[in-house]
């Protein structure tokens, strides 16, 4: 059994840090500068808070533009990521006016929401942190408000009121769960007024409160507490286990292809028509850890799966439960049936959950979309999922802590949830919504790309475009410097998130089946291929080397095969259609003497691509081809063909790199230069489904009449 994992935090507070911090910010007070510096030690540490989670505040006498002394309250905005806050994060509000909102009975979403947006002392500060109001009630100079999960594990028990008032002391209050807003805000402040020696709040099943007229205290006394509720859940349950394995499940045999046909099967179970009538899909983020694992494949896992959130705020990205799979058959079929039966017993679930909700409240709520967030995979581990990359990983790193958070409390005593109907407040809180955005309208949002040959120009443009209207894209080459140079282009202009590189070579069908089960791991699937990895030669058929055309064979011809075939499984998993669009070559229809190998096996991959639309269409996925001529690469990636046929056509033609380029200009109809995004609008053209079209052959060759399809 494994030993128990610390949740002990470490006090970062270093004297020579703090005052580079003020000297960083010289435009603003040196109080707003610490208190950037606490709330970054505050973010940087996951037992406290995830992405976005807790808030803080400052309170600063500021001179107004005529010159009036205003008392301003300085809060995260909100949704804002405490480890990489910077001043302007923060939105300044006239403290005056908020406070007199204590005299009030109630206060609607809308209603508060008006008072934080006309109290803010600039028009382009960030919206304020849901739980201002409690940091405007409050007297304190700072106020820190974290989620951290060794007091959840204190609060979150049948006793949990006298276990957090044991652990923490006597200068620490304790209050019972009430809603955020101003209900919060007003509970918190009447326990400070109760005894104004305190120093911390607990609110139960939802977090801590510190505050002191220091910055530096304040965070401390976070610390502090966190610590000490820490010691005493290590003293409880030190030799005691955490899980108790079961023994009626043998872990999967291999567990990446277990891991993959798993994401695919639940992102195809998953994926649904929304309101508006586009497709939604998802992308999954699978943790694996050991820790995770053991709790996979525990007697507890079903209980931790259906004990609710840690603290409310964790709602909106995990929803309330998660799905427990008990096993991962070898079989598909069998597969497909489990998961799809839990996918819509949870739907299921939470419809009622919703009726109930609104029925007994006596409120109107447009209901969200009723799908999970979160299974727990015996023997493979958490899987999360999220409309984008960046979604999937938060709701990963919440669900990780959750378990652990859980199994501890498990150890500890009996863990007792907050109570659905409280959830259910803070999940249709207007203001907590709004924290998740607008959703991106881009035509290929949630959608995973693999494009082959990702090394070279026209890989680079496809990869782009894709990228630009919202696909994740997964860019291969056998040539792992190119790969490499590539991928760091496209993350600099799209993001880290957005792009992945896998190295496979598509002439091998056992590395191309790897590399997919491998971008299935790590995203969830596959929606777009793009079999565009091809090499070229020049020579006579006389001249031909055998050897040298089956090489052309094998990665034109046979590599278009193999990516298709190996895509088919998936496509199948997932039962959510497809593209598949297939780089070919002007040559195909108008091919060129010494350019036999090249226009005979792209001919060839050419030929099985319209093979596989026909037999793919019953599976919903289309099968196009691009028929692309003189496209050169630009001074940062190169086209490998033109690096090869391009010296000996120069030759011939007398003409240098430049002239070579204007000679195939002026050859076309439309004298336009060809560029590698040319090809890759092409291949969002197909890849949107924006006409229902399978089989067919689009040029992008400016113009090139031989060259017509027919
Ligand atoms: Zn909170």
């Amino acid at each position: 059994m494994r030993d128990v994992q610390k949740m002990v935090v470490e006090n970062l507070y270093d004297e020579r840090d703090s005052r580079e911090s003020v000297e960083k910010y010289p435009s603003v007070p040196a109080e707003l500068a610490l208190r950037v510096y606490t709330s970054r030690l505050i973010g940087r540490d996951t037992n406290l808070v995830l992405h976005g989670g807790g808030n803080t505040s400052a309170k600063l006498k500021v001179k107004s533009i005529v010159g009036e002394e205003q008392e301003i309250l300085y809060v995260k905005g909100s949704g804002v990521d405490l480890m990489t806050i910077e001043p302007e994060g923060f939105a300044g509000l006239d403290l005056a006016p908020l406070r007199k909102l204590r005299n009030l009975e109630t206060l609607s979403d809308e209603e508060m929401e008006n008072e934080l947006q006309i109290h803010k002392i600039a028009f382009s500060s960030p919206n304020p942190s849901v739980e201002a109001l409690v940091h405007a009630f409050l007297p304190h100079k700072y106020v820190d408000h974290t989620h951290a999960d060794s007091i959840l594990i204190l609060t979150n028990q049948k006793n949990g009121k006298d276990l957090v008032q044991d652990a923490l002391g006597s200068r620490v209050a304790v209050l019972p769960y009430v809603m955020s807003g101003l209900p919060l805000a007003k509970g918190l402040v009447e326990k400070y007024e109760e005894d104004t020696n305190i120093e911390a709040i607990v609110l139960l099943n939802h977090g801590i409160f510190t505050f002191a007229e220091e910055a530096k205290t304040s965070y401390e006394r976070m610390i502090d507490y966190v610590n000490r509720a820490e010691s005493c859940i290590d003293k409880k349950i030190r030799g005691k286990p955490l899980v108790t394995p079961r023994v009626d499940v043998t872990p999967p045999r291999d567990v990446v292809s277990s891991a993959a046909r798993f994401a695919q099967v639940v992102r195809g179970a998953c994926a649904h028509q929304a309101s508006d009538g586009t497709v939604r899909r998802f992308y999954t983020e699978i943790r694996s850890e050991p820790d995770i694992l053991e709790a996979s494949l525990s007697e507890e896992a079903h209980d931790i799966c259906n004990s609710g959130v840690l603290t409310p705020d964790h709602v909106i990205r995990t929803k309330n439960s998660a799905v427990f799979i008990r096993s991962v058959p070898e079989n598909d079929d069998d597969l497909k049936r489990i998961v799809e039966g839990s996918v819509n017993a949870y739907r299921n679930d939470y419809d009622r959950y919703f009726t109930t909700m609104v029925n007994t409240k006596r409120i109107e709520r447009k209901e969200l979309d009723p799908y999970p967030r979160v299974f727990l995979v015996a023997g493979l581990g958490l899987v999360a999922l999220g409309f984008t990359r960046k979604e999937a990983r938060i709701t990963a790193d919440i669900g990780e802590h959750t378990i652990r958070a859980k199994l501890r409390a498990g150890a500890l005593g009996e863990y007792v949830p907050i109570g659905e109907a409280h959830v259910f407040d803070i999940e249709y809180w207007r203001l907590q919504q709004k924290k998740l955005g607008g959703t991106s309208p881009l035509p290929l949002q949630g959608q995973i790309a693999v494009v082959t040959g990702g090394g070279g120009a026209i890989g680079l443009g496809i990869a782009d475009r894709l990228l630009a209207a919202g696909a994740v894209v997964v860019i291969s080459d056998i040539d792992e410097p190119r790969l490499e140079k590539v991928h760091s282009i496209l993350a600099s202009r799209y993001g880290e998130h957005e792009v992945e590189g896998i190295v496979f070579d598509v002439t091998d069908y056992k590395s191309v089946q790897k590399g997919f089960e491998e971008l299935s791991c790590r995203l969830g699937g596959i929606d777009i291929v793009v079999p565009n990895a091809g090499i070229a030669h020049v020579a006579k058929v006389e001249d031909l080397d055998p050897e040298k055309f089956d090489q052309l064979i094998a990665v034109n011809m046979k590599g278009t095969f193999n990516v298709i075939k190996a895509s088919i499984p998936i496509f199948k998993r997932q039962g959510t259609g497809g593209n598949i669009v297939v780089i070919s070559t002007k040559n195909v229809f108008d091919p060129g003497a010494a350019f036999g190998a090249y226009s005979a096996s792209k001919a060839g991959g050419h030929q099985i691509s319209k093979i596989a639309a026909l037999e793919l269409a019953e599976l919903g996925v289309r099968v196009n081809m691009i028929n692309p001529d003189a496209v050169f690469g630009d001074e940062k990636i190169s086209s490998k063909l033109w690096d090869l046929v391009g010296p000996e056509r120069m030759k011939s033609r007398g003409l240098d790199p430049e002239g070579l380029r204007e000679y195939y200009r002026q050859r076309s109809l439309l004298k336009v230069r060809v560029l590698a995004e040319h090809v890759g609008n092409a291949v969002v053209f197909f890849a949107s489904e924006q006409t229902p079209t399978t089989g067919a052959t689009l040029p992008v060759d400016a113009g090139v009449p031989a060259a017509f399809p027919r």
